[in-house]
Formats: C-alpha cells, sequence, structure tokens
C-alpha cells in the first residue's frame, strides 16, 4: 500500500489535503467537459449524441465523488475513528476514473474530431494532468496514475498516426506525460514530507504540554501538601479553610487544634527516623477517622489541624474522641512500645471567631491549657478562657517593657546547712509589680514563656542576680546565688557563653551560680537540654534540679547529666506523714552514691527541719528560715546569721 509508512494521524493528514482540493478538481472537470462537449460542432447529431453518453458518464463519476467528498467532510466533522484506508482507496479509484473518462473522451472521439479538436483535447488532458500535480499531492501514487491515465494512452494513439503534426502532439503529449510524472512525484513527496514533519511537531508539542501539565501537578502537589505526612500543609490548609468561610459564611464548623504528648521522647529516645515514621502513621490515622471532604493539615512539628463540620455539639465531640482514640491506640503490629497520644484543643466558627486566625489562635489556646490540665483530653474554647486570654496578651504587652519600667524585681531565699542552719546560698525570685498588683510568677513565667520573653528576661535576672551575689559575697564569702532557668533559655545556643560574659563580668565564680531547672524539662527535650547543661557543667556552674519527684526524670537521667543539686518538691515535705517521708529517705541515699547534694524545699516548721535533718537531708529552704526577702534585709539578715551561727 502507498500508504504503509505513514501514521494514522498522517494519514488523516493526507485525506485532508486530497478532500479538501478535491471541490476545486471536480468543478474543474465539470466546467471542462461542459464545455467540450457542448462547444463543438454540435450540427453531428451522431457525435452529439456520443458526447451526451460520455458526459453521463463522467457526470456520473463526478456525481459519486462529490457524494464521497461530503462524506468525508461529515465524518471528520463528527470527530469519530474513521478508517483511513478505505477513504484513501475510494479517492483513488475516484481519480482514475476520472482520468479513465478524460482519456476516453479523447480516443473515443479521436476518429471524428479536427486537428482543431485534438490539439484542444491534448491541450485541456494536458491542463489537467498539471493542475493534478498539485492537487493531488496529498497521495504521490494517485497523482502519477492519475496523470499517466490522462496522457499516456492518448499520447501513444496520437505516435502512432500517420500525420505528422499529430505526431508530434502525441510525442509532445507523452513527453508532457512524462514531466508531469515526475512533477507529480517531487510534489507528493514534498507534501508527504511536509505531513510528517508537522505530525513530528505536533507530537513534540503534544508532549511538551504533558511534561508542562505533569509539572503543574508536581508543583501543585509539592506546594501544597507536606512532604512527610501528604496531608495539606500550612499554606494550603489556610487556602482552603478561607475558601470554606468567604464560600459558606453562615455553615459553622470547627477548627480541632490536635498536638501530641509525648512526641519528643520519641524523638529523643528513638531518634528522628523513628519520629517521622510515627508522623506519618500518625496522619494515616487522622486521615482514617476523617472523611474525605474534611481538611486536615499538619500544621508543625507535632501538630496537626482538622477543619470539621459537625451539626451538633456532642457530633463534633464524638468525633474529637474518635481522632484521640485513634492516635493513641495501640495496635501489635505496630512494633514502637512507647505510643504517644494527643491533645485537642477546639475553637467554633462563628461563635469563637470571624478570621481563621482567630480560631487558630483560640484552638491553640484550648489545647495549651488542656495540656496544663491534663495531657490527653479534649477542651473546647470558651468565654473564660477567652478572657484569660486577653488577660495573657495585655500582660505580654506590659512585660515586654516591665525592665525600662522598673517594674522587675529579685527576692531572695536564704538556702541553710541543715547542720549548722548557716546561709549557703540565696534562691533569686523574680516579682512583677504592674500598677500597684502583684502579678505572681507562676502566671507571668508562664506568659514569658509563651510570647518569647522569657530568653532576654532570663539574661536579666542572671544579670541582677549576679549584681546581688557579688554583695553578698562581702558579707560572707563564698555564698552562692542560685536562678529559675527555664527550658527555652537554653534551646539559645548562645546561652553558656552569654551567661559565662555576665559572670566574668561580675567577677562571680561559675560554681557560686547554681542553675535550676525544672524537671520537666527532661521529658521536653532531652537532648537540647543535656547538651547545654553538659556545657554549662564545663563552664564550672552547678546545675540544680528544681521541684525534683513532680516531673519525669529518673534515675539514669540523673546519671547520664550527673546533676550537682537535686531540690525535693515542697509537697513531699508537705506529706511527709504519709508518702513523702520514704521518697525523701530514697533520694538521700542516692545523693550519696551518685554525689549530688539534696535541698529540701517549702519547710515551714520545726518539725520537718529536724526529720529532715535527722534522715540526712544536707540543705533546707522554706518559711521557717525566711521568706524571700527584699535585698536590702538580705544585709541584716545575714550579719543576724553571722551572729548566730559564731
Ligand atoms: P520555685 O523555683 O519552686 O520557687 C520556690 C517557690 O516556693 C517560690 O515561689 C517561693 O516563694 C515558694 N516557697 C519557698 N518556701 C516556701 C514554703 O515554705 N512554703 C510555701 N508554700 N512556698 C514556699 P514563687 O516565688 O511564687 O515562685 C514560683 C515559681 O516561679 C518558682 O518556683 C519558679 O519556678 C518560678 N520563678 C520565679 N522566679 C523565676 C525566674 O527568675 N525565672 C524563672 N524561669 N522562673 C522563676
Ligand atoms: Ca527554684
Ligand atoms: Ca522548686
Amino acid at each position: 500500500m502507498p500508504y504503509n509508512n505513514l501514521s494514522t494521524d498522517e494519514r488523516k493528514e493526507a485525506l485532508k489535503i486530497l478532500y479538501s482540493n478535491a471541490v476545486a478538481g471536480i468543478a474543474v472537470s465539470v466546467l471542462v467537459s461542459v464545455a467540450l462537449v457542448f462547444a463543438f460542432d454540435i450540427s453531428n447529431e451522431n457525435i452529439n449524441h456520443d458526447k451526451i453518453v460520455w458526459f453521463g458518464i463522467i457526470m456520473s463519476v463526478l456525481t459519486l465523488r462529490t457524494i464521497d467528498v461530503g462524506l468525508f467532510l461529515k465524518t471528520q466533522k463528527s470527530n469519530k475513528p474513521y478508517n483511513t484506508n478505505s477513504y484513501l482507496i475510494r479517492f483513488a479509484v475516484g481519480c482514475v476514473l476520472t482520468a479513465m473518462s478524460w482519456c476516453g473522451y479523447a480516443i473515443w472521439f479521436h476518429s471524428t474530431s479536427s486537428t482543431i479538436e485534438v490539439t484542444t483535447t491534448i491541450a485541456i488532458l494536458s491542463a489537467l494532468a498539471g493542475g493534478s500535480a498539485n492537487i493531488l499531492s496529498g497521495s504521490r501514487f494517485t497523482a502519477i496514475l492519475y496523470s499517466f491515465t490522462l496522457l499516456a494512452p492518448y499520447s501513444f494513439l496520437l505516435m502512432l498516426s500517420s500525420d505528422h503534426y499529430q505526431h508530434i502532439l502525441g510525442l509532445l503529449g507523452l513527453t508532457f506525460a512524462f514531466i508531469m510524472i515526475a512533477s507529480s512525484y517531487k510534489s507528493a513527496t514534498f507534501t508527504h514530507s511536509a505531513i510528517q514533519l508537522k505530525n513530528q511537531n505536533r507530537e513534540l508539542l503534544n508532549e511538551m504540554e504533558n511534561k508542562v501539565e505533569q509539572r503543574t501537578e508536581e508543583i501543585y502537589r509539592l506546594s501544597n501538601t507536606d512532604p512527610l505526612t501528604n496531608l495539606l500543609n500550612r499554606t494550603a490548609f489556610l487556602k482552603n479553610a478561607n475558601k470554606q468561610i468567604t464560600d459558606n459564611p453562615k455553615d459553622p464548623f470547627a477548627l480541632l487544634f490536635v498536638d501530641l504528648d509525648g512526641f519528643k521522647q520519641i524523638n529523643d529516645s528513638l531518634g528522628h527516623k523513628v519520629g517521622d515514621k510515627v508522623l506519618k502513621e500518625i496522619a494515616l490515622r487522622i486521615s482514617n477517622v476523617c472523611n474525605q471532604q474534611l481538611y486536615k493539615c499538619r500544621w508543625g512539628g507535632d501538630e496537626f489541624l482538622i477543619l470539621a463540620t459537625y451539626q451538633t455539639q456532642a457530633e463534633l465531640f464524638e468525633f474529637a474522641n474518635k481522632v484521640l482514640q485513634s492516635i493513641g491506640a495501640e495496635r501489635k503490629t505496630y512494633k514502637y512500645q512507647k505510643w504517644v497520644s494527643a491533645t485537642i484543643g477546639i475553637a467554633m466558627y462563628p461563635e469563637h471567631g470571624n478570621d481563621l486566625n482567630t480560631l487558630i489562635r483560640s484552638a491553640d489556646t484550648a489545647m495549651y491549657h488542656q495540656k496544663r490540665m491534663a495531657k490527653g483530653n479534649i477542651n473546647i474554647y470558651s468565654d473564660s478562657l477567652k478572657l484569660k486570654q486577653e488577660r495573657e496578651y495585655l500582660l505580654s504587652q506590659r512585660l515586654a517593657s516591665a525592665v525600662e519600667e522598673n517594674g522587675l524585681r529579685l527576692v531572695f531565699q536564704p538556702i541553710v546547712d541543715s547542720k549548722t542552719n548557716k546561709v549557703t546560698s540565696f534562691e533569686s525570685l523574680l516579682r512583677w509589680q504592674l500598677d500597684g498588683e502583684n502579678i505572681f510568677p507562676d502566671e507571668f513565667i508562664t506568659i514569658a514563656e509563651q510570647y518569647g520573653l522569657i530568653t532576654e528576661l532570663g539574661l536579666w535576672v542572671i544579670d541582677q542576680a549576679c549584681i546581688q551575689a557579688k554583695k553578698f559575697s562581702h558579707l560572707q564569702p563564698q555564698i552562692a546565688i542560685s536562678v529559675n532557668v527555664s527550658v527555652i533559655q537554653l534551646q539559645d545556643p548562645d546561652f553558656v557563653t552569654k551567661v559565662l560574659k555576665i559572670v566574668n563580668t561580675h567577677q562571680i565564680e561559675p560554681k557560686n551560680l547554681h542553675i535550676e531547672i525544672t524537671e520537666s524539662v527532661f521529658a521536653e527535650d532531652k537532648l537540647t537540654f543535656l547538651t547545654a547543661v553538659k556545657a554549662l557543667q564545663k563552664q564550672g556552674f552547678c546545675i540544680s534540679i528544681d521541684d525534683f519527684g513532680t516531673g519525669y526524670s529518673s534515675l539514669s537521667s540523673m546519671l547520664d547529666i550527673g546533676v550537682d543539686i537535686v531540690k525535693i518538691d515542697r509537697s513531699f515535705i508537705q506529706n511527709m506523714d504519709k508518702r513523702g517521708l520514704s521518697i525523701i529517705h530514697a533520694i538521700v541515699q542516692m545523693a550519696s552514691s551518685l554525689d549530688f547534694m539534696v535541698v529540701a524545699e517549702g519547710v515551714e516548721t520545726i518539725e520537718q527541719a529536724n526529720t529532715l535533718t535527722n534522715i540526712g537531708v544536707s540543705h533546707l529552704q522554706g518559711y521557717y528560715f525566711s521568706r524571700p526577702m527584699e535585698v536590702d534585709f538580705v544585709d541584716a539578715y545575714l550579719h543576724g546569721q553571722n551572729k548566730l551561727c559564731s
């Protein structure tokens, strides 16, 4: 087949060229045949009759071809698949039949034709052949066959003629036939390669379009999903949630702020790879609980946000519970023994906020407060929380400028040797007076931590404590000062350098600065904690574990860091008649083998002081000895002490 080397698309293209030119070709054939039949000698009835018969034949061929053209155009318009080969064959047959009709005309009427008629006929055939080279360039085979059929037979006939003139005409016709065959061949080859080139370009274009589409999808996926969990990322979640508000401003929904409990421990003890696996598993569990329509995202670290629609509050609670249960569910197939739980804070639209930022902040606040009260539960944002949040925000604003406004000061509580009652150190405790009101440290320290103020504030405390320590040391050499340091301060990579600079400025020996760190930091970020503690100890600072017994520290953790001082939480001292005593006993024994000093906090009575001294607690602190005192009283206190102890 002449088209075997063309693809279907290329054949379609060739067909398009052939059929679109066919109309012109057919029209020319009609015009010329009318002229031929009716323009020459119509007085001869015989000839006239034969010509009419011929006219009937060619008209039938041309009509069939016109129908074929119509059919093709219709098929093409309908975009339905069609057999290109059958159209090509039909077209070729139509053309060859037309050519045969023309050739037939010439041969049929040759014997009765005048010289003018013969000349005209050969000229017309040559003209038709000439035109076909372009018109039929869509099919090389058809074009060549058409030219050949048109010219060759009649030219042969003329060449055989005894008439010299006709002989010459035949020779010319045959020569022209070969020229036309060559020209058709060339023109068809050109069209053929043009079609192939066009097709290749289209393939290239399609390929490029596909690639662009793939890339666009990839970019969309990358910019919208969290790579680790495949949930939405922050940006995409915000976009979708904002759309929910603008598209359906009247539909209520809830935002669930899900924060994992104990995830840091997993990260620290089992490594980040395991941590990542856990996050992936949690994301999967969350996705399994949420139906497809809900937006869920990884908000950051171990925090997830879910946007949930609901009918009743009971339904919402049920859903939140399902999320909690699925996150906390132990699976036999899951090999990590320590599993996490989660705390959820919920804010509802529109009750708790009209915009997304407020809602997220409210859900976060609800979660945060729940975490402080009891982890692993659900908390819905409320008006009292709102008031609390507003107060916290206000206090945070004022706290930021409290140092400049001279609203902050330190008070000092002595820590005494249990045997001699001599002061060995002072714990510095921060006080804040705001517009005449004393704000409790338990409240403002948390705010400072939450609003990112603690790092600066903590350094100010250390600086002030060192200034005072320098003064106290004039009254009692080698007296130490202890400062409370929040775990957030330890996260500052320059913390140790900064503290070192402060003690150097005030010429305080590092061993006389005791750094009190709350025990709960063991649970939060063990690695940061250990690194900072090691660095501080390397510089000679004393590390003291505050509120011991209330948090998570274990014997192995103590061995790990080799702390210098352990401060037993006052709840044990206040419950000494119950379990407290045996625990204190155990700590004292641990102290002698692990070589750390023990301070009992919150000693309020002489009985407590005596019992603790008898068990072997080396240092005591509490209201019994002194409440935290203003700096101006420290002088007098130390003088009195010195008198007592001398
Ligand atoms: P803390 O480090 O455990 O401090 C001891 C707290 O116990 C102090 O409360 C002190 O006044 C109180 N206290 C001492 N003796 C007794 C006693 O015999 N009975 C009773 N009931 N209480 C006693 P304060 O000053 O209200 O401080 C509360 C907490 O605020 C501190 O607990 C500490 O965690 C934090 N804090 C205070 N100042 C700072 C600071 O400068 N930086 C940081 N990060 N935290 C601080
Ligand atoms: Ca303390
Ligand atoms: Ca304490």
